[in-house]
């Protein structure tokens, strides 16, 4: 028997109602302040996760051992991010409605706030613990409050003070950093993840939304994003925080953005996103 050809991510073969873990992409980035390209992200990462193994060394398991759903790409329109935003929340709600985890692929990381705005609506004691090199804290960019400049700012205003964690942070306006002086809105650590495990512990076992923007890697090995910023942390520092949070917290919906294949002349930041994904996967699933 021949099988009809549908290209998933590697090992998300199981159907939805078996599935614990739902996959889904978001390809937007209009709002990109720099150079656009994610939109690409998600197909391209399901044709090359295939260069992967489903097997992790890491975590001595395997991928298809646990039930992954990829529910594709969502066919967004471009330009104004309202619609876009509400068809991820949209879609996030459909999984969540299952009992099941919401695992997003974008796409810009504006594509963020709509599944958090979903997943809060659920968990109303929602916390979110945020990797990047830009803080996203901006009240407005360009007079757009919807940009992925803004993303954690507008996540704040949902969830309001003491509820939002980032780390690997090592850009922002001077406005951003006085807005959370003293990290008096958001606990804010620069450039690495020191403290992290102390913040889980905080946080017990409360609602996790887990937002991991690429570029918190250091453009020598994840050249492929819009914004680069020098300076970032290893591949290695990277799982080991990812295992932390997915192994401690009640993650409840997760998501990786901000990769762009077309800046990715080697394709080697797609090989590390997809990598990425496949750790967070075997963990959630484990
Ligand atoms: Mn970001
Ligand atoms: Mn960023």
């Amino acid at each position: 028997m021949l099988n009809r050809n549908i290209e998933t991510f590697l090992g998300c073969e199981a159907t939805f109602d078996e599935a614990s873990i739902v996959l889904f992409g978001a390809p937007f980035d209009s709002t990109t302040s720099y150079r656009p390209g994610t939109r690409f992200a998600s197909r391209t990462m399901r044709q090359e996760s295939y260069g992967l193994e489903t097997y992790s060394p890491y975590q001595g398991r395997d991928l298809s051992d646990y039930a992954v759903f990829d529910s594709g790409d969502l066919e967004l329109p471009f330009g104004n991010p309202v619609v876009p935003l509400r068809m991820i929340r949209e879609r996030t709600e459909t999984i969540l409605a299952k009992g099941k985890l919401p695992f997003l692929i974008g796409g810009e990381h504006l594509v963020t706030l709509g599944a958090v705005e979903a997943v809060f609506a659920k968990h109303p004691d929602l916390h979110i613990i945020h990797f990047d090199a830009h803080a996203d804290l901006r009240s407005d960019y360009l007079n757009n409050p919807l940009s992925h400049a803004c993303v954690i700012r507008r996540c704040w205003d949902l969830l309001g003070d003491g509820r939002i964690s980032q780390f690997g942070i090592r850009s922002g306006d001077q406005s951003e950093f006085d807005w959370n002086y003293g990290n008096q809105h958001v606990h804010t650590r620069l450039f690495d993840f020191e403290g992290l495990s102390q913040v889980l512990e905080s946080i017990g076992d409360r609602p996790v939304y887990f937002t991991v923007d690429l570029d918190v890697l250091d453009p020598s090995i994840f050249p492929g994003t819009g914004t680069p910023e020098a300076g970032g942390v290893s591949f290695t520092a990277l799982l080991e925080a990812i295992l932390l949070v997915i192994g401690q917290a009640n993650v409840v919906g997760c998501d990786v953005t901000e990769l762009a294949p077309t800046l990715d002349s080697s394709g080697v930041s797609t090989a590390v996103a997809c990598k990425v994904v496949r750790e967070m996967l075997i963990a959630l699933g484990a």
